[in-house]
């Protein structure tokens, strides 16, 4: 086993995602003395991309480019990914806890027979080891993992491992690996986007999520107001997507997306405990809603008791003046 821990990134729309940054802040946090391997996988260039994460912290990446690889599938970016870990043998890999990262690092383990801990929030020393903090029991409680072995997989949650702060003056070496692509069982011929353009929600800071209270689709258009003036996503409850105010994709909870925000404010949401289990390790947690008997401020750190319809407008006024 070499002294590298291989960082898995990711390149949507020719951008990086800031989960990639944050693998890396976390295999640094892993081993501050390893050599971080980014890889990046697509079918064009990477090299632009590949020099963004030696400024945050990788200390080389190797790109995998071929047309198999415009979009992601498992057996594609698998067999890219095991010719990288067969040339380098690391002794770990980093990736994000997105919907590439759930897919694709279970069955990347299963193939190296290794341990995966996915889902980790936070990385603690206990003397020399390292142990992974992840939530269980859609948030209610964290665990604490170790691994049996000295080959460290884990997958880390989107927003809270700290990015490195970006150094500019790094270098480091970004090549092209050649692997032949081939006998894929699936092919994905295209990719129709349903989601609104805009602030990713996994990624987002700042997210403003809307209830059944909102009534209507119309009525969600302050939230996106309010959401743009904050530079943040819009989200949603079940209650919202099931009465057709918005769509599935903006869906927040147990059976939606799981978020971790800086700022989230719930805007006509009950706060059953099916949302909750979606965003309740939210850092900063606002709650507007008419029912000061409402389950969401048991969670809430700031609540406003009102109606959301006269209280929306007000604080995009207030925050504008801020602003300006
Ligand atoms: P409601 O519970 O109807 O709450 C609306 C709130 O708006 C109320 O608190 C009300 O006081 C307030 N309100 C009304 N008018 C105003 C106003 N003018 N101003 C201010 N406040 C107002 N739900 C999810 O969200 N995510 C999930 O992933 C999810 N998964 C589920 C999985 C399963 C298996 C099941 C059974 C349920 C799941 N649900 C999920 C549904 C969940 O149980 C709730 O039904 C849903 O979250 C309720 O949505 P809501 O809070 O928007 O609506």
């Amino acid at each position: 086993m070499s002294d590298k821990l291989l960082v898995v990134g990711e390149v949507r729309d020719n951008e990086i995602r800031n989960v990639s940054f944050e693998a890396i802040a976390a295999a640094k946090q892993i081993d501050s003395e390893a050599e971080i391997v980014g890889v990046l996988c697509g079918d064009n260039d990477l090299t632009s991309a590949g020099n963004d994460l030696i400024t945050y912290g990788a200390d080389s990446v190797i790109t995998v480019t071929h047309d198999n690889l415009k979009t992601y599938t498992s057996e594609g970016y698998g067999q890219a990914l095991l010719e990288v870990i067969d040339e380098l043998s690391p002794k770990g890999i980093v990736m994000g806890h997105t919907a590439i990262g759930k897919d694709l690092t279970p069955k990347i383990a299963s193939r190296l027979s290794a341990g995966l801990i996915s889902d980790v929030v936070a990385i603690e020393k206990e003397g020399d080891e390292n142990v992974f903090i992840r939530p269980i029991y859609s948030g209610k409680a964290f665990e604490k993992k170790t691994f049996e072995d000295d080959f460290i997989f884990v997958t880390v949650r989107p927003n809270n491992i700290a990015v490195l702060e970006k150094d500019d003056s790094r270098s480091g070496e970004v090549r092209t690996k050649d692997v032949d692509i081939k006998d894929l069982r699936t092919i994905v011929k295209d990719v129709v986007r349903k989601a609104a353009d805009g602030v990713d929600l996994a990624e987002a800071n700042v997210i403003v999520a809307g209830g059944r209270g909102v009534k209507s689709a119309d009525g969600f258009k302050p939230l996106y107001e309010l959401a743009d003036v904050l530079g943040g996503a819009v989200g949603a409850s079940r209650g919202a997507c099931d009465a057709d105010y918005c769509d599935y994709a903006l869906q927040i909870g147990q059976t939606g997306k799981v978020v971790t925000p800086d700022l989230y404010i719930a805007v006509g949401i009950s706060g059953a405990i099916q949302h909750l289990a979606g965003m309740s390790n939210s850092k900063v947690i606002v709650a507007i809603n008419k029912d000061a008997e409402s389950n969401i401020f048991n969670v809430a750190d700031y609540g406003i008791v009102g109606d959301l319809f006269e209280i929306i407008p007000l604080l995009i006024e207030e925050i504008k003046k801020v602003k300006e």
